[in-house]
């Protein structure tokens, strides 16, 4: 008889973003002439910037080619772009990471979802709240939790993000050993200090536990005092592991690239409290598990940093931080709490009510969607996200309905 995992049955429905299509198409129904405006979701809607374009043309052509066609490549990636992403996203902001401590993959959501098979189930698990799922289901299937009671599962220690907190969660009052950590935010849009990531590093430190940093948002980062890596910080490469993502800086969400970083100084223990290579390990599980990037696609991605790649990224993310200084200043005016918005693509609101009575009111007075904040977790009750990630011209139509409508 074939059995399964029985963890599969612990993990909630996410009835969020159905319920959010029921309650669109239902208002469409009704209301056929009006155009709604999309801001629930976190996906980009501008093209590929051109050096991109012009780079994975040459690697199809290359492909096409006999001469210079290639199969399968190194699963860590092609060492044109490892180089690129050490040397430019760390080694020229003070990090000391080797190109061979950066691993390729298809995308951030894999990596911090996959990154914790590699621990044992009775590690002591810290998960934010509100939190990008991906975290909490994944060690719930791998059979990390007890039963989901009163909207939190037994046995996770949740970090909350609060506004006496400015949302970024306190060290737990409990020891644990596996930390989630994502700044700038998803989906508070809140960041992190230097002083405050220090806090977690000598956390780790002291504790021997490993932060999972999900920095997949870092190109929003327009504030120079915030650290953009937690390499940045001291000590950090011995305790934590960083994951990035081409999908917001270059677009890519639809053509999938993506990296995670693992200093050769991370260590991790067997039960008898014999440390071991972090980085071996993920080296092991990524060549087993996983064949690589297309060539065309690390092309793309390798354009991304080249002098006009640098400058049409910028410009790119300036888009949706446009948008996002927008809708942060419009839900101001109309006296609303926000957090995010300036270093984010997330603009986190206090509703002053019910998560899902705020989308209502949005979406019957103004046709604009939104994410309810209790979507990502309890902390998230009364609060909604509104995400940057459209045009600007319906970002401003969005924000002018709701000043005429609310
Ligand atoms: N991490 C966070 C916090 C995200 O919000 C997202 C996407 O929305 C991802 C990771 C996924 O990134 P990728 O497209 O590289 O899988």
């Amino acid at each position: 008889m074939i059995t399964i995992n029985e963890h599969y049955h612990k993990l909630q429905a996410s009835y969020l973003f159905s319920d959010i299509a029921k309650k669109v198409s239902r208002y469409q129904k009704s209301n056929p002439d009006k155009e709604i405006i999309k801001l629930g979701i976190g996906d980009v809607t501008r093209p590929l910037p051109p050096a991109c374009i012009a780079a994975f043309h040459q690697g199809v052509a290359e492909m096409a080619d006999e001469s210079t066609f290639r199969g399968y490549g190194p699963e860590q990636g092609y060492e044109f772009l490892r180089a690129l992403i050490a040397e430019n996203d760390f080694r020229s902001r003070g990090a000391a990471i080797e190109d061979d401590e950066i691993f390729i993959s298809d995308g951030a959501k894999c990596d911090t979802g996959n990154f914790q098979e590699l621990f044992s189930t009775d590690i002591r698990v810290a998960i934010p709240d509100p939190v990008y799922p991906v975290y909490l289901d994944t060690n719930v299937m791998a059979g990390r939790t007890g039963a989901f009671v009163n909207g939190r599962f037994d046995g996770i220690t949740y970090l909350e993000s609060t506004r006496e907190n400015q949302f970024i969660p306190a060290l737990p009052a409990r020891a644990v050993d596996l930390i989630y950590l994502c700044f700038p935010n998803n989906p508070t849009g809140s960041t992190i200090g230097r002083e405050e990531l220090k806090a977690w590093v000598d956390y780790a430190r002291n504790h021997k536990a490993l932060i999972l940093f999900d920095a997949a948002y870092e190109s929003f980062i327009r504030d120079t005092r915030l650290p953009k890596s937690i390499f940045e910080i001291e000590g950090a490469e011995e305790v934590a592991v960083e994951f990035r993502s081409f999908s917001k800086s270059g677009g890519f969400t639809g053509t999938r690239c993506a990296y995670t970083v693992i200093s050769k100084k991370c260590r991790v223990y067997d039960p008898n409290g014999r440390a071991h290579s972090l980085r071996s390990l993920w080296n092991r599980r990524h060549c087993t598990k996983f064949n690589g990037v297309s060539y065309p696609v690390q092309k793309a991605a390798a354009a991304l940093y080249s002098p006009e790649g640098k400058a049409q990224s910028r410009e790119l993310v300036d888009y949706y931080l446009r948008n996002a200084k927008l809708i942060r200043s419009a839900m101001s005016t109309l006296g609303y709490d926000c957090v995010g918005g300036d270093n984010a693509p997330y603009i986190w609101i206090d509703g002053r009510a019910d998560s899902w009575k705020f989308f209502d009111l949005l979406l019957e007075k103004a046709g604009v969607v939104c994410t309810p904040g209790a979507g990502f977790g309890r902390c998230g009750e009364g609060y909604i996200r509104l995400s940057a990630f459209n045009s600007f011209d319906k970002v401003s139509e969005a924000m002018k309905r709701i000043k005429e409508s609310i």
